[in-house]
């Protein structure tokens, strides 16, 4: 006799009684297959292609802004964010603990260090009063910007994460952010979809990094994008990622260090007939949302929701269990019996290769940490 018996049989009604309940997986009933079997009669499958352009374009449409650039992946999308912001080797970049470690490994790519900030209980990402604590206990605004007074490097930039489509605070950080001479990049990787006071998420800081990994709302198999209201960010971007080719009819001249970040037009074309069903997407998953927050709040479990003034895409949803023995409880039961479940992730700090990262208390995120549980979120 289980203990979740109940959370368990709803959560198999809630996607139609399957043997095995994954926690996302990606669902293709648009025009994947015809755009896929387009790009290949065309024989434009790889770096150059009209799926790129137009996945771009549907970028800036999703995203309202002026640019985006598609590129391989959505870690190599906060990698080049975070170089266009300005961030340079030996500098740092505040961020949190509590997230998914291409958001880390992005700052140690540019040659800076993470320097860990508390995030909010409310939404989960980074708290704007923390951030602005930490800065007035260990930082001083000079000319250029803000410098670390313990260590004397400059903290060029702040990355939070939407974590799950929960919106962060915006507002409040991006007025500490200013204040402080800091760029503000969103990690927008789960958070296609969700807006913040009406303005989609990824468009609010200088640069917005989106996922189309296989696991996230919407899907290309691989892929990201970097997004900006800064044209002139956009063209750089899509420039370093395309090896800093200089245009030229034939001959090939690369003036600086760029990478092969591109996204290939096979990816761009399942993306394309994916962001379509966008809005569909995001429909299905808050009528289930709903579904879950009445039958969690009848059985006295607490089902995350969106914070007042944002909508969250609710890529994948959570509850928060009473304590650590619960949630162990919790994540034995739903795995033993067919429902994936999975815990939040460690925070980074845990992690050896940035164990000795500075940090503030972390109160919430450890909270957090104990606690929360994903389970499954699939568009049905
Ligand atoms: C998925 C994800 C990424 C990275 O995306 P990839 O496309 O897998 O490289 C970055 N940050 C967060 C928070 C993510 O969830």
């Amino acid at each position: 006799m289980s203990d979740f018996n109940s959370v368990i049989s709803f959560i198999k009604e809630q996607h139609n009684n399957q043997e095995f309940t994954p926690l996302h997986a990606p669902v293709f009933n648009g025009n994947e297959k015809k755009y896929l079997l387009d790009t290949i009669d065309s024989t434009f499958v790889s770096s150059v292609g009209a799926y790129v352009d137009r996945f771009e374009a549907m970028m800036c449409a999703t995203s309202q802004t002026k640019k985006a650039v598609a590129v391989v992946n959505g870690t190599a999308a906060i990698q080049v964010s975070l170089r266009l912001a300005g961030v340079k080797e030996g500098d740092e970049v505040i961020t949190q603990a509590l997230t998914f470690i291409a958001t880390v490994n992005a700052i140690l790519y540019n040659g800076a260090s993470p320097i860990f900030v508390d995030v909010d209980l409310d939404t989960m990402g980074l708290s704007p009063k923390a951030l602005e604590s930490f800065l007035i206990d260990n930082a001083e605004l000079r000319e250029d910007g803000a410098y670390n007074k313990k260590t004397g490097k400059k903290i060029s930039a702040c990355l939070p994460m939407h974590t799950f489509g929960f919106p962060v605070h915006l507002d409040e950080l991006m007025l500490v952010c200013n204040n402080w001479k800091i760029a503000l990049i969103e990690d927008a990787a789960e958070s296609l979809g969700s807006t913040y006071k009406g303005r989609p998420t990824g468009s609010i800081g200088k640069l917005g990094a989106f996922s189309f990994n296989g696991n996230k709302i919407v899907t290309c198999g691989g892929g990201g994008a970097i997004v900006t209201n800064d044209e002139e960010m956009g063209i750089r971007g899509k420039y370093l990622t395309t090896t800093a080719k200089v245009p030229h009819a034939y001959e090939f001249v690369h003036d600086e260090l760029g990478y092969n970040f591109r996204m290939p037009n096979l990816n761009a074309a399942l993306a394309c007939a994916q962001l379509e069903q966008l809005d569909a997407f995001l429909e299905n998953k808050r009528s289930l949302a709903k579904q879950y927050q009445s039958f969690f709040t009848d059985k006295g479990i607490k089902f995350r929701t969106e914070t007042p003034d944002t909508k969250a895409n609710y890529w994948l949803m959570c509850v928060e269990l009473e304590n650590k023995q619960e949630r162990e409880l919790f994540l034995s039961e739903t795995n033993s019996n067919g429902v994936m479940t999975r815990p939040i992730w460690q925070l980074m700090f845990r992690l050896p290769m940035y164990a000795n990262c500075q940090r503030d208390g972390q109160q919430n995120a450890l909270f957090l940490e104990e606690r929360i549980v994903n389970i499954p979120s699939s568009v049905r």
